[in-house]
């Protein structure tokens, strides 16, 4: 089934699928011809809401004709190269064992293809060594050693990435965790005896976001449309903290953490990345969008077929609903945008000027 966007803004479906014919027989109802005008800004950048200065970045990119993808990792590069954000490459909290594992994928509209690394160590930018692995291979996910193996031979530093600030958040998770290990935390924080009255969420940013089983979530996921119609997307992370070694999270997952396809639109994710990964939901919200939802109205359709498949009860509050965050962003070729998520929570728009910030579509309020 193949849909068009007319410069006038109509959504077209393809002979076929008008006909409604697959394999010679009669399979399904001809879809609804979606008609829909322009509303949205051209060039436009969205990302997650810790991309106030990437998609700033990335824009600028954009204005000076840059290619997509590249606007959108120059952008990301920016939080990845921050130490100070514990969520992503550089000062990102580490797994279970102490060790920064980061995790990135790309995809760039126009030539249709994409690439990703998972599980790499040591690598401060993950997302441009996910570009080599489009560019420069016939592969699309590299992880582990290999990854950066590859990144290597490619001319990239390894470094340590663990910073202080990221290992003493790490130290306080281990050595209040149980009490019936070795570690112990220090005696003004509890004593002996594990957690001892210590709160765990004491010192957390207001804009931290963690689980119901205090790891901490964070991403950055940014996507572009330029003024041409072209579409890329990047999503960057160190992912859930820590994780067990070799965890592997949604972004790195072409489909479920970013999902391009430069006919329809962008979709990218944050937050608990095993949700996401059950039901593929950057995909997903593409093909809402390709049946003509608007990308608010497709993220929002997202969110509820997650909920619907949420079923385990450790991963549920009392009155049923979800207990972790899950974000999508999407953005279709005509400019159009929206973000959702179970609860409210915001995300990045810049559509030329400064970036803001705008408010996800969301399904219950926080505090219900
Ligand atoms: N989605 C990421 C993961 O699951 C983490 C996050 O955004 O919090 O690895």
């Amino acid at each position: 089934m193949s849909f068009r966007w007319s410069r006038r803004g109509i959504l077209q479906a393809g002979a076929a699928a008008g006909l409604g014919i697959l394999g010679g027989k009669r399979a399904l109802a001809a879809p609804a011809v979606h008609v829909r005008r322009f509303q949205g800004n051209r060039p436009l950048v969205i990302s997650s809401g810790n991309g106030l200065a990437a998609c700033a970045r990335a824009m600028e990119m954009l204005q000076a004709g840059e290619d997509t993808l590249d606007a959108v990792i120059a952008g990301v590069n920016i939080v990845e190269e921050d130490p100070d954000d514990m969520s992503v490459g550089y000062g990102g909290l580490p797994n279970e064992a102490g060790v920064v594992q980061l995790d990135s994928s790309v995809m760039h509209g126009p030539s249709r293809n994409g690439g990703a690394v998972a599980a790499i160590e040591g690598i401060k930018t993950p997302s441009k060594v996910a570009k080599l692995v489009m560019d420069r291979t016939d592969h699309v996910l590299i992880v582990g050693q290999g990854a950066q193996d590859f990144a290597e031979a490619h001319g990239f530093q390894v470094e340590n990435l663990l910073t202080d600030r990221a290992r003493e958040r790490w130290l306080r998770w281990k050595e209040t965790m149980s009490d019936r290990d070795d570690w112990l935390p220090a005696p003004q924080t509890g004593g002996r005896g594990g957690r001892g009255g210590l709160d765990p969420t004491a010192d957390l940013d207001a804009a931290d976001e963690f689980d119901a089983f205090f790891r901490y979530h964070g991403t950055i996921n940014c996507n572009c449309v330029d003024a041409a119609g072209d579409i890329s997307g990047v999503t960057t992370t160190s992912g859930l903290s820590w994780k067990i070694p070799g965890r592997v999270g949604d972004s790195p997952i072409l489909g479920a953490g970013l999902y391009v396809d430069n006919d329809v639109g962008a979709a990218g994710s944050t937050g608990r990345g095993e949700a996401n990964l059950l039901d593929c939901c950057s995909f997903l919200t593409v093909e809402f969008m390709r049946q003509g939802m608007h990308p608010k109205d497709a993220c929002l359709e997202v969110m509820r077929r997650v909920a619907a498949k949420t079923v385990d009860p450790r991963l549920l509050r009392k009155d049923g609903t979800p207990n972790f965050s899950l974000n999508f962003y999407a953005l279709n070729k005509a400019g159009e945008y929206g973000g959702a998520n179970f609860r409210p929570s915001r995300f990045v728009v810049n559509e030329g000027g400064e970036s803001r910030y705008e408010d996800s579509a969301y399904l219950w309020e926080r505090d219900q």
